[in-house]
């Protein structure tokens, strides 16, 4: 077996490269510029992923970060290992040199947080190769005399060694409700509204505030959009944002007022409906009306939008009841949302999931709205069988 050194010479410059590999083996890794993985860097990378059990994409924030060093000691001529020996002049560079990379912060410094993020990077790297005999001990206190020097310009970096953790410990794994847990939660709750509120977090990857901010005049839930909407694929929901003055949930709807989510019928839709009969009814008996989606239909003032402390509580309360013992928070449904959609591209997953992404051109948003309907098909619901299964 070839032995692995950080003592080799680099050649830069580098790139971050993402290894599609499937599922849970895609990581992504630093290449130079011959397309040619840094073996220590790619073995490091490939620990954390499959050793560790980290996410893909902290394997993309840890290349990125140990391509700044890489490229470093490149343009320096000299291998990781001695690069290791001048940390304090790497320290020192990263702090007072602007932000080369096109993109935000371009020509800004970084700013602490992220010099210390980049460190920290480069101390977990020296760890691993000395704890697996890639590199001698003499480099950690290398790396921690350098730490006391005053060229530190102020930042705080502590090499430290650690265990590694094997892959069953790690938080990274479970931060993402199971399926199993899901469908324990979704049978758990005494109320179609309740469920139907679980069903949103986990299948549409929303926010509490996202969910507790729907309209009914926001579900578009049939195959042909009423007048007024020109969306094209299919059974979905509008994303708005706007004020809503009775519980005060904010959806985060980063394309404005026409930010449109595709859902599964099987499972949302026919949710929906039977949700709705319960809520009907509800503000019937009471006489009352509202335009939420989600309102109060036992509790509180009877019709008044549902309050995000008490949809938090009815989530703590249903992963209890289900018999959840480890602390299950209502992002953990967010994540399961990501995780479901791991091997999508990027760019669709971020819609989906309304993150801030560079804003389309109204020319590509058909292409972007029927990518992420596709995408949203390619994840079956896991509650089609089982709700079909549950009713009589
Ligand atoms: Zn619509």
């Amino acid at each position: 077996m070839k032995e692995l050194t950080l003592d080799a010479a680099l050649e830069g410059p580098f790139s971050v490269r993402f290894t599609p590999t499937g599922g849970r083996l895609s990581y992504y890794t630093l290449v130079n510029n011959r397309y040619l993985p840094v073996e220590s860097v790619d073995a490091f990378l490939r620990f954390k992923r499959h050793g560790q059990g980290r996410a893909e994409l902290t394997t993309r924030t840890y290349a990125g970060q140990l391509k700044l060093f890489a490229d470093w000691c490149a343009d320096r001529d000299i291998s990781i290992e001695k690069g290791v020996g001048q940390f304090s002049h790497f320290v020192a560079w990263l702090r007072i040199t602007p932000i080369a990379r096109v993109g935000r912060g371009h020509g800004n410094l970084r700013t602490q947080a992220t010099c210390r993020g980049i460190l920290i990077a480069v101390g977990e790297l020296v760890t691993w190769a000395t704890e697996l005999g890639y590199a001698d001990d003499q480099l950690l206190k290398k790396l921690k005399r350098e730490e006391t020097s005053p060229q530190l310009y102020g930042t705080q970096y502590r090499a430290r060694t650690h265990i590694h953790r094997a892959p069953g410990d790690s938080n990274e794994l479970t931060k993402w409700a199971t399926q199993d847990e899901y469908w324990a939660m979704v049978k758990a709750v005494n109320s179609e509204r309740d469920r139907f509120l679980l069903i949103v977090m986990y299948e549409l990857g929303l926010r509490i505030d996202g969910a507790l901010g729907l309209h009914i005049s926001d579900m578009h839930l049939s195959k042909t959009p009423p007048k007024g909407c020109d969306y094209r694929h299919g059974h979905h929901i509008h994303l708005i944002q706007r004020e809503n003055k009775e519980n005060s949930a904010r959806a985060k709807a980063p394309e404005g007022s026409n930010y449109r989510l595709p859902v599964e019928e099987d499972s949302v839709t026919e949710q929906y409906h039977i949700m709705r009969a319960e809520r009907d009814k509800a503000l019937e008996r009471a006489g009352k009306e509202s335009s939420y989606v989600f309102v109060n239909i036992r509790g509180g003032i009877i019709g008044e939008a549902m309050l995000y402390n008490n949809a938090y509580k009815m989530f703590k309360a249903a992963a209890k009841n289900a018999g959840i013992t480890r602390d299950l928070s209502p992002h953990s449904f967010r994540h399961s949302f990501g995780y479901n959609h791991r091997s999508e591209e990027r760019p669709i997953v971020m819609r989906l999931m309304g993150h801030k992404s560079e804003a389309s051109t109204d020319r590509y948003s058909d292409v972007d709205e029927k990518q992420m309907r596709e995408a949203v098909d390619r994840v079956p619901s896991p509650l089609n069988p089982q709700l079909k299964k549950k009713k009589p």
